[in-house]
């Protein structure tokens, strides 16, 4: 079954001489314990696809399902509980919060929602990220590369349907890279995770299940088991 999915999802920014199509009739599943990512030029629809999958941008045409859910029929107040209980984000800036330790910011989520953090998910968790001894450190005492962690286990402890990524690996050197997709990579094989991601990187990509290719707002190629060589 697909974790979420959109059918003929069209995006239209502006009007008249300004208006800009950002998506052109997108149909998509993304399947229960998939790794996709997402490519293609600048300015192809790849944020737009994201924000809008995610139900964080409503689209102009079409519709977007998370889990059972058609998420265009919902109340703002319940579109907001549904991404916050189903829905995970990793973005490119980490954004943590600079005030909270790691073991805070991970926790954060689950405490908004007025839930306990189950305990040995949340071990589980730390350990498959290797974060454990990092736990009582601040954003400011942590690298580049163990940020993005804290920021991949803050996603994945609330149990979400699945999680969206936004170049997860942009500000990192290639070996905190590899440790961010081997942790979403493990978090896919082992938990079966949901991840959707969109990457420029070929190396990123190579650890996917599926690469799904936009151009102008539309999907225009799709590759399977992708390697490196393949997505270049
Ligand atoms: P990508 O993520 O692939 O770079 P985007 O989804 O950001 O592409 O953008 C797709 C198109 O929509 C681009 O032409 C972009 O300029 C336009 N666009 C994106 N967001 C807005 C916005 N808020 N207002 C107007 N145009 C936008
Ligand atoms: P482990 O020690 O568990 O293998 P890694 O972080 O090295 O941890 O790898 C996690 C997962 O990512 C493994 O399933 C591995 O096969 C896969 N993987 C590692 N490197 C790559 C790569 N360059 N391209 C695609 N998949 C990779």
């Amino acid at each position: 079954p697909a974790a979420a999915a959109t059918r003929d999802l069209t995006k239209i920014y502006g009007q008249g001489d300004a208006e800009v199509r950002a998506l052109d009739g997108v149909s998509i599943d993304f399947e229960q314990g998939r790794f996709t990512a997402v490519m293609g030029p600048s300015g192809s629809g790849k944020s737009t696809l994201m924000h809008c999958a995610a139900g964080l941008d409503a689209p102009t045409a079409g519709e977007v399902r998370i889990g059972d859910v058609e998420i265009g029929a919902l109340k703002d107040k319940d579109l907001t509980e549904l991404r916050r209980d189903r829905v995970g984000f990793i973005f490119q800036a980490f954004n943590l919060i600079p005030t909270l330790t790691a073991h805070e910011n991970i926790t954060l989520p689950v405490a908004i929602a007025g839930r306990q953090p189950d305990q040995e998910w949340y071990d589980t968790v730390i350990d498959t990220v290797g974060l454990r001894d990092r736990l009582e450190h601040k954003p400011s005492e942590l690298s580049g590369g163990q940020q993005q962690r804290v920021a991949c286990a803050r996603a994945l402890v609330s149990k979400p349907q699945i999680i969206f990524a936004d170049e997860p690996t942009g500000n990192l050197d290639s070996t905190s890279g590899a440790e961010v997709l081997g942790f979403l990579r493990r978090s896919v094989d082992e938990f079966e995770q949901t991840i959707v991601m969109v990457t420029h990187d070929a190396v990123a990509a190579s650890y996917t299940d599926r690469v799904v290719f936009l151009a102008d707002g539309q999907i225009v190629d799709e590759l399977l088991e992708p390697t490196r060589e393949e997505v270049l």
